[in-house]
């Protein structure tokens, strides 16, 4: 499965500090995920089977993909994840086997979190599709996660910005059954992802977050990323456009993001 698997110890994990709002999709993950993988003496003699397998929906850029790897590293679990488009366009042909495949690597790798990204994408609903492959995808689906109760120590996430194209039998009971909305974040949930994106960048002591995230009602949290992004290039920009010492090579300063630059990239 080499190249559409990773793992979350190739380096550039991210941890719970580096996610801003999204609050409730955290404690969930964490009453479901981390303290099954801290104390799984004490869960195993729950006699109930415990849900594990976690869908998460929602806007695009709004927080999925990211919460899942910070949620695998902060859980210290191992991280496998699959593009949908990526399964189906490398192993044409081979499609259920890639499947199968994922799910016993994921296996062998337990203590680990199996993550597919792009889900609607190897998961439409059955009976649509004149040559069979994503049916017999599905198919594979629903038997592997039907046999992951037995496998201790891997949950299974996903993702997709739309879960109406879904099959339904995904989602049913012991499946994909705990489903997780991740919305535009609120003002108060701009100004923590704000706050989280621009701790390693230079900001002019006058930033003001809070007035930032007011006017970027509607932004996802991609979108803020974006913001910041293009205003620290713009600071770059004045900052070479102010220096008259012809060596841009070595500048004086660094480029500093002034409240204003951020106000006015943001409206
Ligand atoms: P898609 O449906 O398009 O796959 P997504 O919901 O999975 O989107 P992500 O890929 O998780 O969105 O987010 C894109 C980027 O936006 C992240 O890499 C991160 O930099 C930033 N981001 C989004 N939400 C947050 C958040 N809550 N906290 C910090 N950064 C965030």
């Amino acid at each position: 499965m080499r190249g559409i698997t990773k793992s979350a110890s190739d380096g550039g994990r991210t941890g719970w500090e580096d996610v801003g709002g999204l609050m409730d999709i955290r404690n969930a993950i964490q009453e479901m995920v981390e303290l099954p993988s801290k104390f799984p003496s004490i869960f195993a003699q729950a006699p109930l089977r415990l849900r594990s397998n976690v869908l998460l929906y929602g806007p695009p850029g709004c927080g999925k993909t990211h919460i899942v790897g910070a949620a695998a590293a902060a859980c210290s679990l191992r991280f496998i994840s699959v593009k949908g488009p990526e399964l189906l366009n490398k192993y044409i042909g081979a499609s259920e086997q890639a499947v199968r495949d994922v799910f016993s690597k994921a296996a062998a790798a337990a203590p680990c979190l199996l993550f597919f990204d792009e889900f609607d994408s190897i998961a439409p609903k059955r009976g649509h599709d004149n040559t069979g492959v994503t049916d017999r995808v599905v198919n594979q689906l629903l038997t592997e996660l039907d046999g992951v109760e037995v496998l201790t120590g891997v949950f299974v996430f996903a993702a997709t910005s739309r879960p109406d194209l879904l099959d339904a039998a995904l989602l049913r009971p012991g499946r994909l059954d705990r489903l997780l909305f991740c919305d535009f974040p609120s003002w108060r949930e701009r100004v923590d992802i704000l706050t989280v994106l621009s701790r390693k960048l230079p900001l002019a002591s006058d930033v003001d977050l809070d007035a930032v995230a007011s006017l970027t009602e509607g932004f996802s949290g991609a979108d803020l990323q974006a913001l910041l992004s293009d205003a620290q290039l713009a600071s770059v920009h004045e900052l070479l456009e102010s220096d008259t010492s012809n060596d841009h090579h070595q500048p004086r300063e660094i480029p500093v993001i002034s409240n204003e630059l951020l106000k006015s990239v943001a409206s």
